[in-house]
């Protein structure tokens, strides 16, 4: 039976020393003919305890050595389930931060917590860790799982774990427990390493059969600049070395897909540091990219009875105080300032809409407006979390704000969901959906909340739509559903989102005469459909691994000749393509054809025209597609046709 007592008596423990001699027998004599739950679990005959690493007794997650005060409802949980893999990966941090403490004297300890695939630790040492470093820490942290050093947990009262940090000589420790303000708290030790942890572990080091550390970063202390700068090592766990080979091979896959590098490749858009961060300039091919996704979106909301609409970029503080962005959102604002009053820049749309809405008496009759923005708005994000097209400080959303009657509000969101399931198909992406309910931060009454959130709940209930609940994740104003998509490598992004809004109206005075005759507060929905159109171009380049559909493609089709004596016919061609409004662009240059498909190739255009003397005289053309499959020979109007098809249905 494994022992809590007896085992923190081992010699390499630091803490054992200091702490844990009075109380040994005592405790020995307590839990006297307790069951572990280990125990519990082998008395029960359950199949596969080697892959069990904690338990869940009623409902609460637990160490397999933890003692059982006669609970019966115990489930095991297995390495492979997601409970498992984040016990797993969580233990992995705490043996990677042994592993540094032995290889790097006088390194200080922070924080290590599992994150999706798998965990990362933050160090506090004289110089930055270096990728070069990996290696040794991880040659480091297969002797620890070799020895197999089991978790062992402890509970001390507040003042013992301030004192036995400090004797340790690990401040950030010290401070994260006098911050926590409780009464006792738990430490784990494996080896010669003790950590703060609320746990659960896996029983030992031996465990974690399947882990590789991944890449170094700075990071500060708490996220906050004022702070150290810390250095951060990431590594990714799994339960078996083939799920962690599978990771890896995605890992890869998405290297290759990564829009920045992409974005590159196929010259669409570059970032530069004397612009300043976060902020993109499009080049040709992402600016025709840019113009036929807006032209899309706007047939698509003129089609679905939205109107067009455009709000200047800054508005008078005054306007942003009593919105409530001024005191909820102030710290993501820009501001200015013209004849000495203040202005503020834009960070979302609402506010030009609402005046819109209030520009003229409404009437029920009147009732739902819909307002469509492309929208450019400006956010100050951290420079920290600033990252190529997907996280901006400049950026442009498709925004509307629907103004509907409380009757009318299901109908709006059930078009809006129907919406955003109409736009995904197109592109290709299945989502799941998520409500997010109150944060701290907010503006509104309860009652208020309680309509917003039941309105939009009852929207995803009556279409029979799978949800989860996101709990304080809402906006500041409003609950929201959230749609995350799911990309072709099955990654989860977060694009579209409806918020549901009783407060702005109030505090804007919105009103419609109903038939009643009487003045009456209208609802209002603030959504997107593809969020940021910047982001979303970065989704769907990982998505399409930057082989864009035809409708999409900066350039759609490439005319390669095979001898100068096909110019003069691709000449023609060219004029007539572009005439039908087909992107096309030329390679006439005296190369080898193969050289020139290779190139072309390597652009992802759907379309390579080879002209020879056989199109020549027939005039004609013979299209390759990207896979390097040839189509049989066409004539150009045939060509013409089938591409419009294409495009047509947006294929
Ligand atoms: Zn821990
Ligand atoms: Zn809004």
């Amino acid at each position: 039976m494994i022992h809590l007592g007896c085992l923190f008596t081992s010699k390499d423990c630091a803490m054992s020393e200091m702490t844990i001699s009075s109380k040994t027998q005592e405790e020995t004599e307590k839990n006297a003919g307790r069951l572990s739950v280990l125990e519990a679990l082998q008395n029960r005959g359950v199949k596969g305890l080697d892959r069990v690493l904690a338990v869940r007794v009623n409902g609460e997650l637990r160490d397999l050595s933890s003692l059982l005060n006669g609970e019966t409802a115990v489930e095991p949980v297995y390495a492979e389930s997601e409970e498992g893999l984040e016990i797993l990966r969580h233990s992995a941090s705490h043996v990677m931060a042994m592993a540094v403490k032995e290889l790097f004297p006088g390194v200080k300890v922070t924080i290590g917590p599992a994150i999706e695939n798998g965990f990362y630790y933050d160090f506090d040492y004289e110089r930055p860790f270096r990728e070069e470093d990996l290696p040794k820490i991880e040659e480091k942290m297969r002797e620890i799982v070799k020895a197999d050093y089991p978790f062992i947990r402890k509970e001390m009262t507040y003042r013992e774990a301030v004192e036995f940090f400090r004797s340790e000589n690990e401040p950030y420790k010290v401070e994260i427990i006098e911050d926590l303000g409780a009464d006792r708290v738990s430490l784990y030790t494996q080896g010669s390493f003790t950590d703060l942890c609320r746990g659960p572990h896996v029983p030992s080091s031996g465990k974690i059969k399947a882990f590789q550390l991944t890449k170094v970063a700075g990071a500060y202390w708490r996220g906050d600049e004022r702070r150290p700068m810390l250095s951060r090592i990431y590594g990714v766990a799994f339960q078996d070395q083939k799920a962690l080979k599978e990771h890896l091979k995605r890992l890869e896959e998405a290297k290759k897909r990564d829009h920045v590098r992409l974005g590159t490749q196929l010259d669409l858009f570059s970032t530069h540091e004397e612009i300043g961060a976060g902020m993109v300039v499009w080049h040709p091919k992402g600016g025709i990219l840019r113009h036929v996704l807006e032209e899309f979106e706007i047939r698509e909301h003129l089609k679905r009875g939205y109107g067009i609409v455009k709000g200047p970029q800054i508005l008078k503080t005054e306007l942003w105080k009593r919105s409530g962005h001024f005191e909820n959102y102030r710290e993501n604002m820009y501001f200015t300032e013209i004849d000495q009053q203040s202005y503020g820049i834009k960070p979302m749309n609402c506010l030009s809409h609402m005046m819109i809405y209030n520009s003229a008496l409404r009437s029920y009759r009147d009732l739902p407006k819909r307002y469509f923005e492309l929208g450019l708005v400006h956010r100050h994000e951290r420079s920290g979390v600033l990252h190529g097209l997907l996280r901006l400080r400049e950026f442009t959303q498709d925004d509307a704000h629907i103004l509907c009657t409380p009757e009318q509000l299901d109908q709006e969101i059930k078009g809006v969901l129907d919406f955003v399931r109409d736009v995904m198909a197109i592109f290709g992406f299945e989502y799941d959906l998520e409500v997010s309910t109150r944060p701290q931060k907010s503006i509104g009454s309860d009652e208020d909340w309680e309509r917003a959130t039941k309105a939009l709940i009852k929207a995803m209930e009556d279409n029979r739509l799978p949800y989860q609940i996101n709990e304080g994740d809402g906006a500041f104003y409003g609950p929201k559903i959230d749609v995350k998509l799911k990309d072709a490598l099955g990654r989860k992004w977060q694009c579209a989102t409806i918020q549901c809004d009783f407060t702005l109206p109030e505090r804007f005075n919105l009103s419609y005469i109903d038939r009643d005759g009487q003045k009456h507060r209208p609802a209002m929905i603030h959504r997107v459909i593809l969020g940021a159109l910047e982001r979303f171009i970065g989704i769907l380049i990982e998505h399409y691994a930057g082989a864009f559909p035809t409708w999409l493609a900066p350039v759609q089709a490439i005319l390669l000749t095979v001898t100068d004596r096909n110019i003069p016919h691709g000449e023609t061609l060219l004029r007539n393509l572009q005439e039908a409004e087909i992107r096309v662009e030329s390679d006439f240059r005296n190369e080898k054809l193969s050289l020139k498909v290779r190139e072309a190739q390597l652009q992802k255009i759907p379309y390579m025209l080879i002209l020879g003397d056989r199109e020549c005289q027939d005039e004609g053309l013979t299209p390759r597609l990207r896979s390097g499959k040839n189509l049989p020979f066409m004539k150009e109007k045939e060509f013409i046709q089938h591409i419009h098809e294409e495009i047509r249905q947006r294929r």
